[in-house]
């Protein structure tokens, strides 16, 4: 918890942000930018900055924030020539592939994440490597700062704002009291995936270099990928829901990495795992001198696991709203109110509609959801997975059905859910502009998700 006073001994910045990461290096470099004084506190030293468990899938970066620019990003991209994906079903023995809408390409995750921070270096941001952050300062409500260890010393930083960058399962949420304002707290393990990854080289070119490959698990309602970074070179990794019982990730990767011929003789140069939110973004991410950005605040879309995009654009929201509210003197939970409106406009709504198919995966059986989408027609299915909802003509419902025949229970249950998911990205369309409003604009979500919940059978995922 915070301490009463702050430590006269505190470096002090308008902005300081917790977490090197792509969230935290665009709000810095956006605020940055404006001429304000801003630094980012990261717990890793300067060599092993920008070093994150990732599927390295990089999903339009054609528009990403232009506070950095993408001519500096543009090295990472190893593998632009990924334009679908192939999503094996060895359940149905049939492999779907299906287009991917927008620019893709399969990235060095490293060398973006230091090109990321040589952004925001040049923009004019301060970094402070090996600064573990533990607390936050907080007298009276409003965060103030946060309390560090830099390279084994205690150390304080004041400032206007702090912004959250620090990641899934944030270690500063734990320590800020949200009594007084309305951000979200409702967080639970159960609604993370835990994921894991390694970057296995082979001597011949894999075939499907132009796609990322997703496959069921075997147990546990989890997927494996295998996405290409170069011809050969690939990012080979697995995730399970952390409601399910856990999985042995890397034994069960090393059995899949056996069974596959085009790995035989395959070297691994580099071993990571983390976990990600896979749930609705933050109701709210914003308090008095606080906002939470990308996986701090659940920025991530909770089909694909895709959250650097969401990450960027949310660093470039936190950033610019903080500048509004330091301008005008007042970093209250009204004054950075907005910032929770554009990630909502953007891709909150749609990523909180998608969240209900993750809901009704809980709820049905995987094999026979398999089945069925080794029936459906592969564009929908990518329109569904990308947009929150999917339009199916007639003419493709019947060809679906007569194909799916033996999960026809399952298609009903799809067909209500997709309703239900179509009235929750209608209501996150009503997202409150003003915090006063949020209250019963949340009760009313809440009420359609019990609604998704009945649909589903699903137990209550918040
Ligand atoms: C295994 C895996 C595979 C994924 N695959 C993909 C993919 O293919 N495509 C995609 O788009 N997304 C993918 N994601 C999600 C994506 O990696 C994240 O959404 C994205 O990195 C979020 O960026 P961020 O800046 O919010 O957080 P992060 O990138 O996690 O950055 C957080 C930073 O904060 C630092 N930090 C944490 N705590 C502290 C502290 N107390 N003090 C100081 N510093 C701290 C960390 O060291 C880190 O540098 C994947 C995630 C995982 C785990």
């Amino acid at each position: 918890m915070s301490s009463p006073s702050r430590s006269s001994g505190a470096a002090e910045y308008d902005v300081v942000v917790v977490g090197a990461g792509t969230a935290g290096c665009y709000a810095a470099a956006t605020v940055a930018e404006a001429g304000y004084d801003v630094c980012i506190l990261e717990r890793k030293t300067e060599s092993e900055a920008g070093h994150i468990a990732c599927g390295d899938a990089l999903k339009g970066a054609d528009a990403f924030p232009e506070v950095i620019p993408k001519s500096r990003l543009e090295p990472a991209f190893t593998n632009t020539d990924v334009d679908h994906g192939r999503f094996e079903i060895p359940q149905e023995d049939t492999v779907l592939e299906i287009p991917v809408p927008g620019e893709l390409a399969v990235v060095d995750r490293w060398e973006y994440g230091r090109q990321v921070i040589a952004g925001a270096n040049d923009a004019g941001v301060d970094f402070h490597y090996d600064t573990v952050v533990q607390d936050v300062i907080q007298p009276n409500g409003q965060v103030t700062g946060v309390r560090a260890m830099r390279k084994g010393d205690p150390k304080e930083y004041a400032a206007e704002v702090v912004v959250d960058g620090a990641g899934a399962l944030s270690i500063l949420q734990d320590k800020v009291d949200f009594s007084e304002s309305t951000f979200d707290t409702n967080v639970t393990y159960s609604q993370f995936c835990s994921a894991y990854r390694e970057i296995v080289h082979v001597d011949e070119p894999v075939e499907w270099s132009d796609a990322l490959v997703f496959k069921p698990t075997e147990r546990a309602a989890g997927y494996l990928w295998y996405f290409p970074r170069t011809e050969t070179e690939i990012n080979a990794g697995l995730g399970f829901q952390m409601t399910e019982e856990p999985m042995k990730l890397v034994d069960d990767l090393k059995r899949d990495l056996r069974e596959r011929p085009e790995f035989e003789g395959a070297r691994v140069s580099d071993k990571l795992g983390a976990a990600l939110p896979t749930r609705r973004p933050y109701d709210s991410a914003v308090h008095p001198g606080f906002v939470a950005v990308g996986d701090a605040a659940g920025h991530v879309n909770p089909t694909t696991g895709g959250g650097i995009a969401g990450a960027a654009y949310a660093g470039k929201y936190a950033g610019e709203q903080t500048i509004e509210a330091i301008e005008s003197g007042d970093v209250s939970e009204a004054a950075l109110w907005e910032y929770n409106e554009r990630v909502m406009d953007h891709y909150g709504a749609r990523y909180a509609a998608l969240d209900v198919y993750n809901v009704l995966s809980t709820a049905v059986d995987v094999d026979d959801l398999m089945g069925l989408l080794a029936a459906m027609p592969g564009d929908k299915l990518a329109e569904a997975l990308y947009s929150g909802s999917t339009d199916i003509g007639l003419k493709l419902k019947l060809e679906a059905l007569l194909k799916s025949y033996g999960h026809w229970g399952t298609i009903l249950n799809l067909y209500k859910t997709k309703r239900r998911a179509d009235e929750v990205l209608a209501h996150y369309e009503q997202y409150p502009s003003d915090p006063r409003n949020f209250p019963a604009w949340q009760a009313e979500r809440d009420h359609v998700m019990e609604s998704v919940y009945e649909t589903t059978g699903a137990d209550p995922k918040y």
